[in-house]
């Protein structure tokens, strides 16, 4: 093709039309997977330290399109903020993971339940109300919720942020820091924050046995946390050799691969039995 000003032009302008067209097209499939039942609800093992117990999971959002497959949620999560989709969609998933709970408890199975809110859902009404209102309405308790945020939420609106994670946190919920030590200015709020855990974030974890500085800085994460009280999960544990390495800095709980994946209610039920897997 000829490389001059108006191709160059025309190709740019076909390139936006594209992409807002795809947008376009991801966000009404995405109102439709909400309405359609397309929307099911993964949970993933956090373990304890020193004998691995199951201690939590994680709720993480899954997305079957009929004629796409499985689309990622790195990719339909920033669709869903952008459009405000992510506001029914997280209280959705909320309630999901909440009956999720309570039929697990029916059966004698303690589990926390941490949900993952994104900053949007901040910038939407009475949160703090909205939330108890649904975890308190359908008998669960507050206690054995956590909420994890991402230091967006901060940056996007640090005192209504800070309002609402307090009354959250004064109504019973547990509040982690997702993704720990990825963001600007990780520690500068870290003390305005009713939190109580930090999750470091998986790309410290990837190379810690073989990268000096990752190893470094979850050290530092490991003893900061203990230092003001608060508890610490690592993500992204996937191999044996991680495990040993965190055992030794005493992190506190695990969360990753080697654990156990993201996967349906039933298969962490089995789990959470100790039912021989299959
Ligand atoms: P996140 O909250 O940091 O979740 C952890 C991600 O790491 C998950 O990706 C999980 O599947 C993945 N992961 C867990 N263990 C390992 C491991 O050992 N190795 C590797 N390589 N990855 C591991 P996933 O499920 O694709 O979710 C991606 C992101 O989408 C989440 O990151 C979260 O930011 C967002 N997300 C997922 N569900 C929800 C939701 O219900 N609400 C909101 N607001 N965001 C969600
Ligand atoms: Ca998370
Ligand atoms: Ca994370
Ligand atoms: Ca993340």
């Amino acid at each position: 093709a000829k490389e001059n000003g108006r191709d160059n032009y025309q190709f740019f302008t076909r390139e936006i039309n594209q992409q807002v067209n795809e947008r376009l097209l991801m966000e009404n499939a995405l109102r439709q997977a909400l309405a359609q039942g397309q929307l099911e609800v993964y949970y993933q093992p956090q373990v304890a330290l020193p004998g691995l117990a199951i201690v939590g999971v994680e709720a993480l959002l899954r997305w079957h399109h009929p004629e796409w497959g499985m689309v990622s949620p790195g990719r339909f999560i920033p669709v869903a903020e952008e459009t405000g989709l992510i506001v029914p969609i997280g209280e959705w998933v909320l309630r999901e993971a909440c009956a999720q709970q309570l039929r697990w408890r029916d059966e004698g199975l303690a589990v926390r339940m941490a949900v993952n809110l994104s900053s949007v859902q901040f910038q939407h009404g009475d949160l703090a109300g909205l939330i108890t209102g649904i975890v308190t309405g359908m008998g669960a308790v507050p206690e054995n919720i956590e909420l994890e945020i991402t230091e967006s939420v901060v940056l996007d609106c640090a005192d209504c942020a800070r309002d609402t994670l307090t009354r959250l946190h004064e109504l019973g919920f547990s509040i982690a820091m997702d993704d720990f030590g990825t963001g600007y200015s990780s520690l500068s709020y870290i003390n305005q924050l009713p939190l109580d855990r930090i999750k470091i974030d998986q790309s410290f974890v990837r190379d810690i046995t073989s990268n000096p500085q990752s190893s470094a800085i979850a050290s530092a994460v490991v003893a900061m946390a203990r230092s003001l009280d608060l508890q610490v999960i690592a993500e992204g544990v996937e191999t044996a050799e991680q495990l040993e390495y965190l055992r030794l800095l005493e992190c506190e709980e695990l969360q990753g691969y080697l654990f156990g994946r993201p996967q349906p209610a039933d298969a962490i039920g089995r789990l959470l039995r100790g039912d021989p897997p299959g």
